[in-house]
């Protein structure tokens, strides 16, 4: 048979018609890496080809740079050290991010009260040194340290979209929020892409949004506290939802036969001692990240009574005592076996 120009056309729409749900190619699952903020950030997608899911994650990588860019406090030249060298000044104008970053961080200290607090800066530093050096900080410093620190002495004003740090000397640390939003901001990215199923993993804290094509969620395994070089022993399936793991199992260290944690008690400015894992799930990487920091300084107990408060938060708290691991879950998922086919699960 002949077809004419308009018998053809007549023949595709028809074609397309019957056929069209089975033409249309079932995304494929596409990965990329690259190191930012520190660590190893991974973006998984699932885009009709590899063209966009190209395109897509070069953009979201650009935005995490960006962002990596202005709230570092490694490099002097980040927005983030330009406003702290005005410590003790005037009120400092701030890009969105920013703003946006440090209203959430005063926003997680009330809730937690003082439990996460970026105005830490100063104490950490002086942690950060102990654990190059192997040797405690030195007592007085780290007293002095001490007075520089409590989000009270943060001041941010949303209508002039500036901030103001009170005291001379103070030093804000985004190490427990900043991964979090980057995995946020980066999922946001793709999905102006068009793509709507996708997993951004910022070493420790991760972002997703619609599963993989037939499956019930992304699988994210939790390592077991005492033995985390081997594989997950525990797994969620999520969706559009934020999740983080915070602890000591990376960054210690150990002196005189005590363990010193990354992360500081705001309140006391010492470093958390003893061994454990905090894993939450929220509806952004922002908050999980933020909070999962939180109930590591709260420890189990306190973290019980706050978890009651916060009913949108799914907990997961080991953490090594003499008589083995004591864990506590509340509001999350946790299956022994990865579900569905997506069976490489984020750890
Ligand atoms: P995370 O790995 O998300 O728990 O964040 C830990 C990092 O956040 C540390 O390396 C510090 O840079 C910073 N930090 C430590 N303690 C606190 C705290 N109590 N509140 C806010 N940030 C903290
Ligand atoms: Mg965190």
């Amino acid at each position: 048979m002949i077809l004419g120009r308009h018998n053809l056309a007549v023949f595709s729409m028809i074609a397309a018609i019957v056929s069209g749900p089975i033409l249309r190619a079932r995304p494929q699952r596409f990965e990329f890496s690259q190191p930012h903020m520190g660590t190893q950030v991974r973006v998984v997608v699932y885009a009709p080809d590899a063209a966009t899911a190209w395109r897509a994650s070069r953009a979201a990588f650009h935005r995490i740079a960006v962002l990596d860019d202005s709230m570092s406090d490694y490099k002097t030249s980040s927005e983030l050290m330009r406003l702290c060298r005005n410590a003790g000044g005037p009120p400092v104008r701030v890009s969105r991010d920013l703003f946006h970053v440090l209203a959430r961080a005063q926003e997680i200290a009330q809730q937690t009260n003082g439990a996460f607090d970026v105005t830490v800066g100063p104490v950490v530093r002086l942690w950060r040194r102990a654990r190059r050096r192997v040797e405690l900080p030195d007592q007085n410093e780290l007293q002095a340290a001490q007075k520089l620190v409590g989000y009270k002495n943060l001041r941010l004003d949303p209508g002039s979209r500036t901030v103001q740090l009170l005291k001379r000397g103070m030093l804000l640390d985004l190490g427990g929020i900043a991964k979090g939003y980057a995995a946020d901001a980066a999922l946001t990215v793709l999905k102006r892409y068009g793509i709507s199923r996708a997993l951004v993993a910022a070493g420790g804290d991760i972002a997703v949004s619609a599963p993989p094509p037939g499956e019930a969620g992304w699988n994210v395994g939790i390592v077991p506290l005492d033995s985390p070089s081997q594989p997950p022993t525990r797994f969620l399936a999520l969706q559009h939802a934020g999740v983080s793991t915070s602890g000591d199992a990376e960054q210690f260290v150990e002196i005189a036969g005590q363990r010193y944690s990354h992360i500081i008690d705001p309140r006391s400015g010492q470093a958390l001692t003893g061994h454990s894992s905090v894993t939450i799930v929220a509806p952004d990487a922002t908050t999980s990240d933020t909070m999962a920091t939180a109930f590591s300084v709260l420890g189990i107990d306190e973290a019980q009574e706050l978890a009651t408060s916060l009913p949108h938060l799914g907990v997961f708290f080991a953490r090594q005592t003499a008589s083995g691991v004591r864990t506590y879950e509340r509001g999350i998922h946790l299956s022994a076996m990865p579900q569905g086919a997506e069976t490489r699960p984020e750890r």
